[in-house]
């Protein structure tokens, strides 16, 4: 496939409704591939599909379509893509890169914790699975390899996986494919070029760099977003109960959404219309302005919940 000059994308994961940090990263996203002309695609990130519905990813068009965000192109669904996903397993498989586990659950509760939460694998089934054990899952061999970025926004980013994350997971106990596949194959596979997103993804890009290297498939440059964060310190999400976008009025959503990202929005434009806020800030925007850290949303925001 040739590669657009630039090709970005949104990414949502229909768990539920879209909060302010989803629009922040689909703000973001959007304005940072139309400022340096190029497209912006959707892809809804069913992949795991237990914990998606398909009311959450309507419901996350609509939004998108009366906040204006137009993407380019079919949106992609990951609940389709099955095919793509296990023939790159398949590949990893013919090159060594992946190993069959067997381990359960409970047997890597006293595993080391990496920073995003999740066990980090103690290498038990690497050299081949125990006599009378049965593949559960599937992971990616990680080695000692050291990846590093540098990312638009958040700086040079370097980690070692194997203290930080570990041998992961690529093909789950439970059948379906992992996020860390589904998502870099969907990229090689969209040709995007770009990824804005929001920085609580930080975690996941070295692996996701590492597996592009394993398939042979390009990188894309990041820029991550600073997470929304509640008065509690928490990020907005499901679990803490983050409300929805309020799309009675769009343009104030919008607007939030600019000053959170921090463009400086003038005042007035906190009452104007879709089309008038896009179009200023599609003149506007500039990704330098955006800052690093977590924050929380502003008073425009708050006084609009
Ligand atoms: N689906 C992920 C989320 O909603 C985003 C994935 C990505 O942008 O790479 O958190």
């Amino acid at each position: 496939t040739a590669r657009h000059a630039y090709r970005g994308r949104f990414a949502p994961s229909p768990t539920g409704p879209l909060h302010f940090g989803s629009l922040v990263a689909a703000v973001g996203s959007y304005l940072e591939a139309k400022t340096r002309g190029g497209e912006w695609l959707l892809r809804m990130e069913d992949v795991d599909q237990p914990r998606c519905s398909m009311a959450a990813a309507d419901e996350i068009l609509r939004v998108l379509e009366v906040c204006g965000l137009a993407w380019d192109g079919e949106v992609v669904w990951q609940s389709r893509r099955t095919e793509a996903y296990a023939a790159a397993l398949e590949r990893l498989k013919a090159a060594g890169r992946v190993f069959p586990c067997g381990c359960t659950r409970r047997e890597l509760a006293d595993s080391a914790i990496a920073p995003d939460g999740a066990a980090i694998y103690p290498g038990t089934c690497r050299a081949g699975l125990p006599a009378g054990r049965e593949a559960r899952a599937w992971r990616l061999r990680v080695g000692d390899a050291r990846i590093g970025f540098d990312d638009a926004i958040q700086g040079r980013i370097v980690s070692d996986l194997a203290g930080e994350a570990g041998d992961f997971i690529l093909l789950r106990a439970d059948g379906l494919f992992a996020y860390q596949l589904a998502v870099v194959v969907d990229d090689a596979d969209a040709g995007i070029t770009h990824v804005v997103r929001g920085a609580d993804l930080l975690a996941s890009t070295s692996r996701q760099i590492f597996l592009q290297q394993c398939l042979g498939a390009p990188t894309p440059g990041y820029a991550h977003l600073p997470v929304v964060v509640n008065a509690s310190g928490e990020k907005l999400s499901k679990q803490t109960r983050a409300a929805p976008v309020d799309i009675s009025r769009p343009g104030l959503a919008l607007f939030a959404a600019l000053e959170f990202l921090g463009q400086r929005p003038p005042r007035e434009l906190s009452g104007a219309t879709v089309a008038e806020i896009w179009a200023w800030a599609r003149a506007n925007w500039q990704l330098v302005r955006v800052p690093r850290g977590p924050a929380r949303a502003g008073s425009v925001q708050n006084a609009g919940q």
